[in-house]
């Protein structure tokens, strides 16, 4: 190789002449590393590294400690609220209350039957979320007087009618038995209940018997 090199200086390239002086730097180094056995400076920078990891310090321990401790907290929050909002068992959307109406009664209601369940109940008595899922729809609706529509992740949707009061706003996420609003007699009713209805759309063919889901 060095005649190589030799002959191309010779010729006058720049580039032959610059790689004959590296040449020249190195060479005399690898023949220093290969004569004296003396610790490698590569092995000396892994070992300090160690060295200052390795010892634990017990207040940096602690310290990251409490961070942990609030993340842990979120993460068995945000898996609670996602079990949650899985299908299942939906909570009954109240208390203290008798059926006074079935689901598919023959009558006089808008679609010549029942559509939900109603809970009779005193005026004022707490309405809860059946499932965890966001509000699309809250305020007075024709015959279900003030009313709550809730849609689940399971794509299924609750209504809550005939409230005096309603505590939610649109666009609201709800937990499943989150207090929504309160039993009233509001639009078609003739006495205090909870008209509770569970469907997927918007048809007549989409209403479902909610006591299949309680
Ligand atoms: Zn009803």
């Amino acid at each position: 190789m060095t005649p190589d090199i030799r002959g191309a200086v010779q010729a006058g390239s720049v580039v032959a002449v610059a790689g004959a002086i590296v040449l020249g730097a190195v060479a005399p180094g690898l023949a220093t590393q290969f004569d004296d056995p003396t610790p490698e400076p590569a092995a000396e920078v892994i070992d300090e590294t160690i060295e200052a990891v390795q010892p634990f310090d017990p207040a940096d321990m602690a310290a990251a400690a409490r961070l942990a401790k609030p993340i842990e907290l979120q993460r068995a929050k945000r898996a609670a609220a996602r079990a949650q909002r899985a299908s299942g068992p939906m909570f009954t959307p109240s208390r203290d209350y008798s059926r006074s109406a079935r689901y598919g009664q023959p009558g006089g209601w808008a679609r010549g039957y029942h559509t939900g369940l109603d809970f009779a109940a005193a005026t004022g008595t707490p309405v809860f979320a059946a499932l965890a899922g966001k509000v699309i729809e809250v305020g007075y609706a024709g015959a279900y007087g003030n009313s709550i529509v809730i849609l689940h992740d399971n794509g299924r949707k609750t209504r809550y009618a005939h409230l005096s009061s309603t505590d939610v706003k649109q666009g609201q996420k709800v937990l499943r038995g989150e207090h929504i609003g309160e039993v009233g007699s509001t639009g078609n009713s003739t006495g205090p209940h909870l008209h509770f209805e569970v469907f997927t759309g918007t048809g007549e063919e989409s209403f479902r018997n909610p006591a299949d889901f309680l």
